[in-house]
């Protein structure tokens, strides 16, 4: 991502970067550059001339890197200023590497490879500590603490959140009959089939073992157990076909317990009605969502 305001400088920049068979975005301004982050782009490194109008590189760097979203894109400054404080200033708050303009081109392509190498390393790193192994969902520790920020965004904007736990039933008889392997695998498809049926701003996560969880920020109750039973619907009419020795088919059922985010609640309290519904749900015969949705009023949101 390249933020410079001088259009002939940035035209530039970006041509010599495509000439490296780099892909360079190219962002006038704080804001621009501020709109391409939040779409959710994939950006390796940001290229920032310091003095920008509106808001300066100054303000730009400290915004990036207080937002965890962003701070583990490295930055690097671009200025023709050669004031003495500059660099240590700009380091400071938090840019990863500087740039006087104007550079040499070889040692300019060096510094933005250098930077783009040390980006890919900290996604790699990111990746294996927030996703889970396995099925590359989330894992607990990341789908607890995108969840504790719904409810920060729940109480603030004052919309429901919902909480759903799913387990698979009897998995152990699986794992017993076909193997661990395909035990793997089956955990695998269930992944894959509930993620498609999620929207993009729900969090879906590993709870543990055979057990699943997922946040669904702007669903009531209601709305919540009409979801699970759709999946615990689906997940029932998949035929699982594996080839081990010989073709594998069978299928699975899930059981699930949802709660309701209220204003104050403790997650831990969160937690704990949608395991006891969970525990409802095997008791009176699994293969079922707990609450029944005939028990729950639908409210208008
Ligand atoms: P219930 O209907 O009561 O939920 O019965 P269950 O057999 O699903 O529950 P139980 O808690 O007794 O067993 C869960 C099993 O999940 C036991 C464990 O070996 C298996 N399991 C946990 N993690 C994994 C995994 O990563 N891979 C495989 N293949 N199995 C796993
Ligand atoms: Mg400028
Ligand atoms: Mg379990
Ligand atoms: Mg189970």
């Amino acid at each position: 991502l390249v933020i410079e305001d001088s259009t002939i400088q940035n035209e530039t920049i970006c041509q010599q970067l495509r000439l490296k068979n780099m892909q360079p975005i190219s962002a006038n301004n704080a804001v621009e550059a501020m709109r391409y982050l939040l779409s959710g782009i994939d950006i390796d490194v940001i290229l920032m001339d310091i003095f920008l109008p509106q808001y300066t590189g100054y303000d730009l760097i400290s915004i990036l890197k207080s937002d965890e979203r962003f701070s583990f894109i490295p930055i690097v400054g671009l200025t023709a200023f050669k004031e003495k404080d500059i660099l240590s200033e700009i380091l400071n708050l938090g840019a990863d590497d500087f740039i006087y303009k104007p550079y040499n081109i070889n040692e300019f392509f060096s510094r933005v490879r250098a930077n783009i190498r040390i980006s890919k390393l900290i996604k790699k790193l990111k990746e294996t500590s927030e996703k889970d192994y396995l099925t590359g969902i989330y894992n607990r520790r990341t789908f607890f603490h995108f969840l504790e920020n719904l409810t920060a965004l729940s109480v603030r904007e004052n919309k429901p959140l919902s909480f759903v736990i799913l387990d698979i039933d009897y998995f152990k008889k699986i794992n017993d009959t076909y193997g661990h392997d395909i035990g793997d695998f089956v955990l695998k498809k269930l992944a894959e089939i509930v993620l498609k049926m999620t929207r993009r701003a729900d969090v879906f996560g590993r709870y543990g073992g055979e057990e699943f969880c997922l946040a669904l920020p702007n669903t009531d109750l209601y709305g919540a157990c009409l979801l699970a039973n759709k999946i615990r619907s689906t997940i029932s009419q998949t035929i699982m076909t594996f080839n081990k020795y010989k073709t594998i088919s069978f299928s699975i059922t899930i059981s699930a317990g949802v709660a309701e985010f209220t204003k104050g609640m403790e997650i831990d309290t969160l937690v704990k009605i949608a395991d006891k519904n969970l525990y409802l749900a095997k008791e009176n015969g699994r293969n079922r969502v707990y609450p029944i949705l005939e028990s729950v009023t639908k409210k208008s949101i």
